[in-house]
């Protein structure tokens, strides 16, 4: 490389520099004197009065601090030293002894080469001393040289086989196909000259977190079978700034010299956020870095075969000029996968895997509604783990559906221990949830009820399979939902008579999608479609802020307050009609622990046991 400061030729220099220093200085003050002077003896200041009177000394120097004399005696090679006592009258001695005498002319230092010696000797040193340091730490921590503002450290992006294929990607039909059409430009971008066509710049894929978005660029420059130079947002933001804007311009050099390509932008809301949002002095570093992209994204030749790919789960923030056409105007959803798509992700992820021959994937993608890819791929693992513990070759469905639970509520907690009476009140809880659930017509089927307490502090889970992928909800879908939700507590409310915590999480769930019916599906009598609240962030949990007065707020919490406990009566009235069979599948459950959704259908539909069958 041209880079001057190239550290290999340079650290010897100094080295070698400072050694040389400390040798000569070394030599100075310690072996040079007593190579060219006569050795010194030092003597009191009487002796040398005597030796002055007895006529012995030859040559006298008299210094400020001290004086130097030698003797006639030629045998005597010693300079003799003496302090200097202040005597005024030793002019007069030496004088009378006929000594050759003298004071040394002190001459004053110039002041340049003594503001040399005082300050720029030792600034020098630190210097020195500072680079050695700051080179072996950036060794050691292996990062870039922190010194060169604005050059970046020639990082190699380039990784030239990704390996993926849209063979591993599974679902995700409709960005498979928009991508389709980059890879066959990348393979030949001549065709596409020929006619004119101009490919775009850059395709942006937004969707939620862990859908395969990385996965799928990754694919993209596998099936083309490009260089995939790979970076993500954050890595941009550096220490220093002008560090990230150099990082683009150097992305985009070597990205142009290995055309065709894909240079992949990973979470590029990072730099990519808008400029003008308002913050107190703004992002310096982040608003350059962005800048320097746009006008490389301007810069760069599109017929090359230099495609732009770049993903984020927060579009909304995006600045828009990055969406500009010429930019990233093409953008590509990447949703969360459907019943259909969930079981392929399942099959991608169990190829590797030693799966048992007859699974049933179809059972394990219905009780994940709403589960990303990573998730999915997450559960197939899970579930090989789990038949490893259980010393076993090839994993089951019970290793699946046990892995769901862990994915979603988190791990059995064998060691927990729960007393009896609250091992019956969450059985009667879940039963009441499952009951509640298998009494209305519109709820999923319950596929399963346990009362093995989860790390995740969940004592219970009643879990339901929807039948089928349902994209849109009915309101009564959604009322069933929050009678079936507020069905645990109702069973506690009847048996026991009072309540407990165990509900938080259904009040929780219950609230959310009662607020949400009122706020934003209108599904209430009163607001009807207005719509009183905004989403945010659609792809991150999707928080949203009301977007009303406060009187419509108080309103939307008296709604919302009205419709749960609609909800809960008519959940009650369920549970004390079938108040026999509430008794009978919540003592089969503190039995079984666990109970499919089989068993519970089996029971609910058998003739009522009489009391004393039951006992
Ligand atoms: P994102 O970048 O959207 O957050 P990733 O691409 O990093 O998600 O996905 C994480 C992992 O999840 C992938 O490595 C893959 O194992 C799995 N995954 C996600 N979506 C899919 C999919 N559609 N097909 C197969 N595997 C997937
Ligand atoms: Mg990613
Ligand atoms: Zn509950």
């Amino acid at each position: 490389m041209n880079d001057i400061k190239n550290p290999k030729t340079k650290k010897p220099m100094i080295y070698y520099y400072v050694i040389a220093l400390l040798v000569f200085m070394l030599l100075n003050t310690f072996l040079f004197p007593s190579l060219f002077r006569r050795t010194e003896r030092e003597v009191d200041y009487s002796t040398f009065m005597n030796q002055l009177n007895e006529g012995q000394i030859q040559q006298v120097e008299v210094q400020d601090q001290k004086i130097e004399y030698i003797l006639k005696d030629q045998e005597d090679w010693n300079i003799y030293v003496t302090g200097n006592m202040g005597d005024p009258n030793l002019v007069d001695k030496l004088e009378a002894a006929d000594v050759i005498y003298g004071k040394e002319i002190q001459e004053p230092m110039s002041p340049l080469l003594y503001l040399l010696i005082s300050v720029g000797f030792p600034i020098l040193l630190f210097v020195g001393v500072g680079q050695l340091l700051s080179r072996t730490l950036q060794k050691k921590m292996g990062g870039g040289n922190a010194m060169t503002f604005g050059k970046s450290n020639a990082k190699v992006y380039v990784e030239a086989q990704t390996g993926k294929t849209f063979a591993d990607v599974a679902g995700e039909d409709e960005a498979k196909e928009a991508l389709g059409e980059i890879v066959d430009f990348l393979h030949n971008p001549k065709k596409y000259e020929a006619i004119g066509a101009q490919m775009p710049k850059g395709a942006l894929l937004v969707g939620p977190p862990g859908t395969g978005k990385t996965l799928l660029a990754k694919a993209v420059a596998g099936e083309a079978s490009v260089p995939f130079f790979s970076i993500s947002g954050s890595e941009f933001v550096e220490m220093f700034v002008g560090a990230g804007a150099a990082r683009v311009r150097d992305l985009f050099r070597q990205a142009q010299e290995k055309a065709p390509c894909i240079v992949f932008i990973d979470e590029i809301d990072t730099i990519g956020k808008k400029r003008d949002s308002g913050v107190m002095g703004g992002n310096d570093e982040r608003e350059q870095t962005l800048n320097q992209l746009l006008t490389e994204m301007d810069g760069f030749d599109g017929k090359k075969g230099v495609v732009i790919l770049a993903a984020t789960n927060r579009p909304e923030t995006l600045d828009k000029a990055l969406l500009r056409p010429g930019r990233f105007d093409r953008r590509i959803p990447v949703e969360l996968p459907d019943l259909a798509g969930r079981e392929a992700i399942l099959r991608v992820h169990a190829k590797d895997k030693q799966m048992a021959p007859n699974i049933d994937y179809s059972v394990i993608a219905r009780a994940t509604a709403g589960a990303s890819g990573a998730e999915l791929a997450n559960i197939v693992n899970e579930a090989a783990l789990r038949a490893v513990r259980n010393n076993r070759t090839q994993v089951e469905q019970g290793d699946l559906e046990e892995a769901v639970e862990t994915v979603i509520a988190g791990y059995q907690r064998k060691s927990a221990v729960v007393s009896e009476k609250d091992k019956k009140i969450v059985a009667y809880h879940e039963i009441g949830h499952a009951l509640v659930a298998a009494m209305q017509k519109h709820s999923a089927p319950v596929h399963k009820i346990t009362i093995v307490p989860r790390t995740s502090g969940a004592l219970g889970y009643t879990m339901q399979v929807e039948e089928e992928d349902t994209l849109l909800m009915s309101k009564e879908e959604a009322i069933d939902k929050i009678t079936t939700y507020t069905g645990g507590r109702v069973a506690e409310e009847v048996i026991f008579g009072s309540i407990t915590s165990g509900a938080s999480n259904d009040i929780e769930q219950a609230t959310k999608l009662a607020r949400a019916m009122v706020t934003r599906l209108g599904m209430s009598d009163n607001f009807g479609m207005m719509a009183l609240e905004t989403v945010n962030n659609q792809y991150l949990g999707g928080d949203a802020s009301l977007a009303c007065s406060e009187e419509t707020a108080a309103k939307i919490d008296q709604e919302v307050c009205t419709l749960i406990a609609q909800c809960h009566d008519h959940a009650k009235e369920i549970l004390l009609q079938n108040m026999p069979k509430l008794h009978e599948l919540a003592s089969y459950l503190l039995e079984k622990e666990t109970i499919t959704g089989e068993e519970f259908m089996e029971i609910l539909n058998a003739p009522v046991k009489s009391q004393e069958e039951q006992e």
